[in-house]
């Protein structure tokens, strides 16, 4: 008799990379000027029948405003992931704050950003911070997804100027699922020994065991309830 296997909901997130918050033109410009100092410069040099002066002067000039214009327009913003796994940090290893970790989201108003603080899932504390100049949609895509998940938990005024979040696919990752073997079971504190005795919270992934699975989860989403036939 084929047993009908519980399986988790398929997970997905948003990847965003750090936009340079520096006007770009100026950036553009900047290089330009330096990329051109540093052409006449190795021109006077190379080809120039009697070398100016004004040679090693040029280059050293072009090489810093060409390197200037680099770390201008390059952010040091990480990159940063929203999906059903939390809030993560991405710099090469992720770091998640799963949406039951997640302690408050406030505005900070001086830097313009979404501050997203919790615990990661190795449970250390953790803050992840969405700038609205490097990471619009980040930041946009934090407040729409924890409004509709944990929205007692969101502190940031509607004015802030935070942009409207925008649905584009080529954000979209799909996750692994979620690992649940030794989790603890969120009503009952019994670990979780194998992966088909786990029910998870869809809206905030908190983890239950099947037999104590509540009729609300603590962030308050119903949780389906699975009336499984004895063999
Ligand atoms: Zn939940």
């Amino acid at each position: 008799m084929a047993k009908k296997r519980f399986r988790q909901a398929a997970r997905h997130e948003r990847r965003f990379f750090p936009q340079s918050s520096a006007n770009p033109i100026l950036v553009r410009v900047i290089g330009g000027v330096g990329a051109m100092a540093l052409g006449a410069g190795a021109w006077g040099q190379l080809f120039a029948t009697e070398p100016f002066k004004a040679t090693p002067w040029l280059l050293a000039a072009g090489a810093g405003l060409f390197g200037f214009a680099i770390w201008f327009g390059t952010s040091g913003d990480p990159v940063l992931r929203v999906g059903d796994g939390g809030v993560g940090i991405d710099r090469g290893t992720i770091r998640r704050i799963a949406w039951h970790a997640v302690t408050g989201i406030t505005w900070d108003s001086e830097k313009k950003s979404v501050v997203v603080k919790g615990r990661d899932e190795a449970d250390q504390e953790l803050t992840v911070a969405a700038r609205v100049a490097s990471q619009p949609q980040a930041a946009a895509w934090i407040l729409k997804e924890a409004r509709e998940r944990i929205a007692d938990l969101v502190s940031v005024p509607e004015d802030a100027g935070v942009p409207e979040a925008v649905d584009d696919p080529t954000d979209l990752l799909p996750m692994d699922p979620l690992q649940v073997v030794g989790k603890r079971c969120a009503a009952s504190n019994r670990s979780i020994a194998y992966e088909p005795d786990a029910r998870i919270c869809t809206r905030c992934e908190r983890v239950y065991h099947k037999d104590y699975v509540p009729k609300k989860c603590a962030c308050g989403a119903p949780m389906p309830q699975v009336k499984e036939k004895s063999a």
